[in-house]
This record gives C-alpha cells, structure tokens and sequence, in this order.
C-alpha cells in the first residue's frame, strides 16, 4: 500500500523505517530499524562470513564480484527507478551514476590480486640472507556509512575495494534512502547466498554510532564534515582506522586559453546535476578577465534551459532548502549579483538553476557547501589570483581546471584530492584514480590502489634464507664483523654525490 507521507522525511513506525518520495511524498518503501544490539550481531555474523569469504580466496572472489557487477547492469533501470523513487534523482543521473559504480566494481574485482596478493621484496644489505614476502591482508568486517545523495555509487566505491580485498561488509546507508541501500545488499546476496558477506543495517545517525563501536576493524565514512567528525570520535575510542570522505566546496578556473563554450557547458552540468546534490559538485567559478564576460552569458543561457522537475530534481532533504536559500540571501545580502534565478528559485521541494556573480569572498555561498543547484562566478585577473582564491577554503575535494597551456600545472597547485582538465567529476568515473579529499574534506582514498590498500592491512614477513654473512642484528657479532659492516656502509653508501 501507498501512503502520503511529509515529502523527503523518512519517519520511523512500529519499528521500521519508511522512506518517501522528496518530490510527492509517495512511500518508497520501508525497512527494518535496528539497535545497538542488532548491529552488533550482525558484526559478530559478518566477522564468520568474513573468514568464508577470505577462503573463497582471489578468483573465487573475483568471480562473484564480477557477477554482481551483472546484475547490476541486468538491472540498471530497475536500480535508477528505485533511486528516483527515493531521492528524486532523475533517471538518467541514476543511470549515470550505477555506470560508475559498475567501474568501480569490475576494476576492484580485476585488480585486488595484483595490488594486495602475496610478492617477495629484493633483500638488502643488512639483512642479505633473508627474504622479505609483503602482503595485504583483509581487516574482517568493515563498517560502510553511506550519504544519501548518490546511494549507489558512493557505498559501492569502499565496498567493492573492501570486498574485493576479502572483508565482510556490515552497511548503514542514510536514513533517506534506506531502500536502495537494502537493495544493493539482496542482490549481492541472491551472487552469495551461503553467506552475510554483506548486510545492510538501518537507522539514524545512532545506528551509524553503535557501528562505529561494534568491533568492526575499519570504517569507511562518507557524509558531511560534521557527522565525520562525529564518527572519528566514536572510532577513536578503539583506535578503529577510518575513511573520511566528506564535503567540498570544488572551484572550476577558466583560464584565457580555455574553449568558452565547452567550460561553461562542463560548468552547467558539474554544478547542476542531481540538483547540486554532488559532494564533488562545482560550486565556485574563478573566469580570467579576457574571458569572464563571454563564460558568464555561456553559462546563463545553457542553465536557464534546464527544467525543474526534469533535469533538475527536487532537493532531496527537506532542511537543505533552508541553507541554500540562506546562503543565495547572504550572497545577495553583501552585494553579489543574480544573472539567473536568486532567493525566490527556492521553491520547495526543487530550487531552479541559480548564478550568481560579484559574490564577496566572505560570503557562505563562497565559503560553505550550498548542495544545491547554485553556481557563483568570480572575476580574477589571472590563473595566480584564481589559484589562491580556489584554494581558500578549509575544504579540498575536488576541482576543475579549463585552459591548454598552463591547465595541468594549474590543477597540481590546486589543494584538492582530484582535479579534472577540460571536464568536471570525470575523475570519478575512472576505476584505476583514487577519491578522497585533503583538509574538512576528508582523507583515506577509495577506488584505484590506494582504494583497494585502504581496506587491508600491511603484513611484513622475512624469512631466513642462509646464515648472516654479516651479522648485525646478534650479540654473536664479533667486533671484526662490525668493521667490516661500517666498511660495507661506506662503500655503499658512503660517498658524497
Ligand atoms: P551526513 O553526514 O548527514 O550523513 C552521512 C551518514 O552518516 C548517514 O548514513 C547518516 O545517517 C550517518 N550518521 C549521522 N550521524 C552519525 C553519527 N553520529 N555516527 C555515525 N553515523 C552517523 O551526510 P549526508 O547523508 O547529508 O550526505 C551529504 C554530505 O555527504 C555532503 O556534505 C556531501 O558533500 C558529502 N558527500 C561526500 C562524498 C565524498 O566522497 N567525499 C560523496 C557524497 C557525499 P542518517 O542519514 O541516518 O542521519
């Protein structure tokens, strides 16, 4: 049955968790709602499957990752219409967005051997009658705290890494889109039924607490600064290792060289898609003077034909609208300029494609995430001054650069994790490129090696192959050996360039 709920505000009944439609408050569907006791036993199942699951070992793993990766491309509508359903994200963006996560998880499945797997590392002198092996091992269970704002593909990131270097996964996905979180968990389950390699657990922020302080061997956050804050706290109390993957606040220049057009067409869409909902989303454009005039009129004509209710879904957490009307109103307030839309596009639950200019730097729309369909140009003089202004905000995502000479050595200066050339967000779309932020943005890296690194734990094993030619590490060591040790170190090593 269907019933009308307040649109967007998931509400908790007879112990389950129903989730609504942000744009007509139709139910999405409901799950069950767990306690600190619930999450605990489901990381004491998950600790048993974990040691399943590691025995399957590379190519048993392999296999099923990649055949849920199957799945999800057999049902790439089904899983956009469910994301819809809840987030109001338009389809289109869902596919887009289970694209991405499809990536993710056939590189994770293709390459965990090859980064983690067992090698012998090269002796060196000290030490030349060892052999050293390296490998990576799995942490057991790793706890996955999801946003709601991309459901699919931001859990996926750290789940398909965590899997695939062979941890259990216990997973709290937020409170607005429980169900597509739930269904990513039945379907991996219909790949690997013997086991709970992956579950699902429901709840508030409370549920993503008790997680924190369940005995999970790592966590992998993804949410706003504040929460991860919260959950730094909660995991440092068993020096549990965390994956921070939080807000940002990205800045895209234009430099003189740049193809206006493509950077205001690149522009448009990295700030408007999902509504602006995108942690990697472009909020602020820094345009050089010669090409500032030409960027701003670009950029008002493409967004003023986007449609609310089409390609623009409805802002998906009711309270969002609050921040970003407050934060259009202060821009307006301080002197900034609207060239399309303004405090009056904020009308609920969907805000229409805003852009403002002339916003002063001390503004909120300048120095805090708005998370919605909001775009601020700026003038600078040069790419120095657009360099230091991009930079100047505690957060560090990502970010984007348009230019041809000088574009890639602009985006090295830029303070982000990932900085796209000539394109905005395509940094996430590659399997091999890790994500993660610098500063309020977060750390730790999901996707690519380091992504995969991120959820095993370094193991360091030497193994005596012969007896010590030199022999360091003994009290047998006679002083002969020691000089010959120091001569040794000064052939080797003891000469200056
Ligand atoms: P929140 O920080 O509000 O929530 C994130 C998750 O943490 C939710 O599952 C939430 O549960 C849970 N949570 C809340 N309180 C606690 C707590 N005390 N302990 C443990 N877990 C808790 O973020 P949003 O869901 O609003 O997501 C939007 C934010 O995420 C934006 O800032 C965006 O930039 C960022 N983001 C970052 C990305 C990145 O990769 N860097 C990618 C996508 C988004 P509940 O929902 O039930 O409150």
């Amino acid at each position: 049955m269907t019933a009308t709920h307040v649109p967007g505000l998931p509400v908790i009944e007879d112990g389950q968790l129903i989730s609504t439609n942000p744009a007509t408050g139709e139910e999405a569907g409901r799950v069950p709602v767990a306690d600190e006791k619930a999450v605990t036993a489901a990381v004491e199942q998950a600790r048993e499957a974990a040691v399943w699951w590691q025995s399957r070992g590379w190519e048993g793993r392999k296999v099923r990752l990649l055949r849920w990766r199957t799945l999800l491309v057999e049902r790439i509508e089904e899983l956009a219409e469910l994301a819809r359903s809840e987030s109001g994200k338009p389809i289109n963006d869902g596919i887009v967005e289970v694209t991405a996560a499809v990536e993710h998880l056939d590189w994770a499945a293709r390459n965990a051997r090859r980064v983690l797997g067992p090698r012998r590392m090269r002796t060196r002198l000290l030490l030349a009658e060892h052999v050293g092996h390296l490998e990576y091992q799995p942490y057991g269970v790793v706890g996955v705290i999801g946003p709601w704002n991309y459901p699919i593909v931001t859990p996926i990131g750290p789940i398909s890494g965590a899997l695939a270097a062979g941890n259990a996964i216990v997973f709290k996905p937020s409170e607005y889109t429980p169900v597509v979180g739930q269904w990513l968990a039945d379907s991996f389950a219909e790949i690997v039924p013997e086991q709970p390699v992956l579950r699902a657990v429901h709840g508030l922020g409370d549920v993503g607490g008790a997680l924190c302080r369940s005995g999970v061997g790592k966590v992998s956050f993804t949410g706003s600064t504040a929460t991860g804050k919260k959950v730094m706290a909660a995991c440092a109390e068993n020096l549990v290792p965390v994956v921070i993957e939080a807000g940002g606040k990205d800045a895209l220049i234009v430099d003189a060289d740049a193809d206006v057009p493509a950077a205001a067409e690149a522009a448009v869409w990295g700030a408007m898609t999902n509504a602006g909902q995108t942690c990697i989303g472009i909020e602020r454009v820094y345009a050089v003077e010669p090409v500032y005039d030409r960027f701003v009129q670009a950029v008002v004509e493409k967004a003023g034909k986007l449609r609310t209710g089409e390609e623009i879904g409805p802002i998906t957490m009711p309270r969002q609208l609050e921040i970003i009307r407050d934060h259009i109103e202060d821009a307006l307030a301080r002197g900034g300029r609207a060239v399309l839309g303004g405090a009056e596009a904020v009308r609920a639950p969907y805000v229409a494609p805003t852009v403002l200019v002339d916003v002063p730097d001390d503004s909120s729309e300048i120095r805090e995430e708005t998370f919605g369909p909001t775009l601020t140009i700026t003038r600078v003089r040069d790419a120095e001054e657009a360099i230091r202004k991009a930079n100047d905000t505690p957060y560090g995502l990502g970010g984007s650069v348009f230019g041809k000479r000088d574009a890639v050595r602009i985006a090295r200066r830029l303070r982000a994790g990932m900085v796209a050339v000539n394109g905005t967000l395509t940094f996430v779309g590659m399997g091999n490129l890790p994500f993660g932020g610098v500063g309020e943005s977060g750390f730790g890296r999901i996707h690519g090696e380091d992504g995969l690194r991120e959820f095993a734990r370094p193991k360091a094993i030497t193994v005596r192959r012969a007896r010590s030619l030199l022999p360091a590490m003994t009290f047998e060591r006679t002083p002969a050996q020691v000089r010959q040790i120091v001569k040794a170190l000064r052939l080797l090593y003891g000469r200056r360039r």
